[in-house]
């Protein structure tokens, strides 16, 4: 090997441009960037109409979250052609840019790096990404031509920007070939930048010096005026997300999936409402990540309220509200209409699902919230808030009969076994509707099973305020958390055993805010530890096949998907059966949100979409844990094909008619 090696495997820069045009070149350059910066700028002034803050503080979770979600991409990962044409367009951008980058610092910085081993890896380094990076251009154009993903959305400035990155590829190694055309690579240097070197010796073998040089300064100038194109129309395209999606990520605040930040009086009497009226009042980090949506349609997609036909698409909420923002604001209720934002079941899968962490659900209950302060709302659900304010339970039942359902089983109280490890919250579903009642009281037979000490807190319990929350009205949820926490406190409450994932979620996320913490346990978690324990037994699974319906404030927000699949023996059992989503993946059973208290026409419910998918895993038994999928599951089987001979079971009533002891006091009440 030649001994100047090291110093002489280089290659040329600027060396077919004349020195005016490396000037125009720069002017160029900076006069796109400076357009670029200046559009961004105008966003930043948007954003800063907002209400002051909103931003995670922590630099710690800004990293870790820019490392997992925008450079790691963890939400894009799916065995998907979107993922894979994503995958490659965004490794391909980022190396292409860096790899720029660096090749400007080595010529015009103090120190000249670009030569020998480091060049040749970089040359083909930048190849194979340049490669990675057109075919993801085709692959999207294939996508976008063949494959019409309506939840893409589709118009003419997508083709545009498609059509400028392929240009840019496909041009930039143009340039590289023509170059090494009229450099003359020795071969040996030449493998090393791949695709130049097989497009001059496939295609420009023959070809003049002169006539590449010329060719090459074409092509050059080409590529050069694609580039400064390409800066100016970042602010104005989906490709915006690049810069605003990563600041989304690390700037959104963080605090566990399911709660909502509290609203104080003061912020009331100083603003003189009770949520967001004008899109400004959303403060200014929610009005950055208006900016964040790149359009993917990923949260439509897994949106319930919008497949079961509702008003309702998050995508849609976020676009329409980023639209208004860049019209200078205004009143976001003649923008996202009242019905759109009932319509939502606060499932959170758009949240899950969003690749840069937009919070829909947050955008919508601020604009619910304003709704309720507004007294837009009526029917059902207003009756329901009133009930909760009146009665402490959204089923207008005298709080007195809160222990009815517990007639027989001698159940221990809070005043009556003061030493309990574990308070059982029961929740007002399994406390006043006759199906859920059945529900707590095998969740207390199996508990006694177990020689568990509990308690319940009998007529001293009220609704925990989740409808409240949910639906919009703030300070009746804050009535209730401050009412049930100082219950709590002064019974000296340390675990909290529930069979109700809404009521888990607020216990558990939402009360801390009001002074309450509690270690709290859904009741799958508790007898899934019981059966560990060898204190309760699984019984042996019957031959009918079973699947799983994952509550979503259980699985999908407070990630339990385990102890619901073990308490009802689903690793062991051949006859189990998974639906397709499921686990943190779990589709709505549409009754979160307070849509358990609205009406909706039948064609529009979402546990007829639950059901039919239940239904099509040929199970006979539907499990959950939750007493109002309990009831959305048992009504959507009512109204599908084949519905009739599935029964919709709690996990603990399936336990507990599985048990043997059951089997031997045959005393027992079994699930029916
Ligand atoms: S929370 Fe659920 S229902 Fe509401 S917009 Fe998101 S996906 Fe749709
Ligand atoms: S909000 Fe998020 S998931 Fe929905 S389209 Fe925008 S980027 Fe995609």
């Amino acid at each position: 090997m030649n001994p100047d090696f090291m110093t002489e495997t280089r290659r040329e820069v600027f060396g077919n441009i004349a020195p005016w045009m490396q000037w125009v070149f720069f002017a160029l350059m900076a006069a796109s960037l400076g357009v670029l910066v200046w559009q961004v700028f105008r966003h930043f002034q948007q954003w800063r109409r907002g209400e002051r803050g909103g931003f995670e503080r922590s630099p710690r979770v800004w990293l870790e979250r820019l490392i997992v979600y925008a450079l790691a991409q963890k939400r894009v990962h799916k065995k998907s052609l979107g993922a894979l044409l994503h995958g490659l367009l965004f490794s391909g951008f980022v190396v292409l840019t860096i790899g720029t980058t660096l090749l400007g610092i080595a010529h015009d910085g103090p120190y000249d790096f670009h030569h020998g081993w480091y060049y040749l890896f970089y040359e083909l380094t930048m190849d194979v990404f340049g490669v990675a990076f057109i075919i993801g251009c085709l692959l999207a154009m294939y996508r976008r031509g063949f494959r019409r993903k309506p939840s893409l959305g589709h118009n003419w400035r997508d083709w545009f920007l498609l059509g400028v990155l392929l240009s840019l590829g496909i041009t930039g190694f143009a340039v590289e070939a023509l170059r090494m055309h009229y450099t003359q690579v020795t071969p040996w240097v030449a493998h090393w930048s791949t695709v130049g070197w097989l497009i001059d010796s496939t295609f420009l073998q023959g070809l003049s010096i002169g006539t590449a040089k010329t060719m090459h300064l074409m092509t050059w100038w080409l590529h050069t005026i694609l580039v400064a194109g390409f800066f100016v129309t970042i602010p104005v395209d989906r490709f915006l997300h690049v810069i605003t999606g990563p600041l989304n990520i690390a700037t959104r605040p963080e605090r566990p999936m399911g709660t909502l930040v509290p609203l104080t009086m003061e912020e009331v009497e100083k603003t003189g409402r009770t949520g967001v009226h004008d899109l400004n009042n959303f403060n200014q980090q929610q009005l950055l990540s208006l900016d964040a949506c790149m359009e993917c349609g990923r949260c439509e997609d897994a949106c319930p309220a919008f497949a079961s036909g509702k008003p309702l698409s998050p995508k849609k909420v976020v676009t329409d509200l980023r639209h208004l923002m860049s019209l200078g604001g205004g009143n976001v209720h003649d923008t996202i209409k009242d019905e759109t934002l009932w319509a939502c079941t606060m499932c959170q899968a758009c949240v899950q699902e969003c690749p840069v962490l937009i919070g829909h659900v947050d955008l919508i209950s601020d604009m619910r919230r304003d709704l309720i302060g507004e007294g837009k709302l009526s029917g059902p659900p207003a009756k329901t808030l009133q009930q909760i304010g009146n009665q402490a339970n959204p089923y207008g039942r005298p709080n007195s009969d809160r222990l009815a359902w517990a007639e027989g089983l001698d159940v221990p109280t809070a005043e009556s076994n003061p030493d309990f490890e574990y308070l059982l919250w029961v929740g007002c579903a399994a406390a006043f509707d006759p199906r859920a009642q059945k529900v707590a009281r095998a969740t207390v037979q199996l508990l006694k099973e177990a020689g568990v000490n509990f308690a319940v807190l009998g007529k001293e319990e009220t609704c925990t305020g989740d409808p409240a929350r949910r639906i919009g009205d703030e300070f009746l949820f804050q009535e209730r958390a401050q009412t049930n926490v100082e219950t709590l406190n002064n019974h000296k409450v340390k675990k909290i055993v529930t069979p109700c994932p809404h009521c888990h979620n607020t216990l558990k996320n939402e009360y801390p805010q009001f002074g309450g913490q509690y270690e709290v346990q859904h009741h799958s978690s508790l007898l899934a530890e019981l059966i560990g324990d060898g204190r309760l037994k699984e019984g042996s699974a019957n031959d009918d096949p079973i699947t799983l319906h994952d509550p979503c404030y259980l699985a999908r927000v407070n990630n339990e998907t385990e102890a619901t699949r073990r308490v009802i023996g689903a690793p062991n059992d051949s006859n189990y059966r998974e639906m397709p989503r499921h686990g943190k993946k779990t589709f709505c059973c549409g009754a979160g949100g307070g849509r358990m208290w609205f009406e909706e026409p039948p064609e529009q419910r979402v546990s007829n979409l639950r059901a039919q998918e239940a239904i099509a895993t040929g199970a006979k038994t539907v499990a959950t844990g939750c007493p109002f999928c309990l009831n959305m599951m048992t009504d959507g089987m009512a109204s599908a094909q084949g519905g009739s001979e599935v029964k919709v079971l709690d996990i603990a009533e399936i336990l507990l008619a599985r048990s043997d002891a059951n089997a031997k006091a045959g005393t027992r009440e079994g699930a029916e």
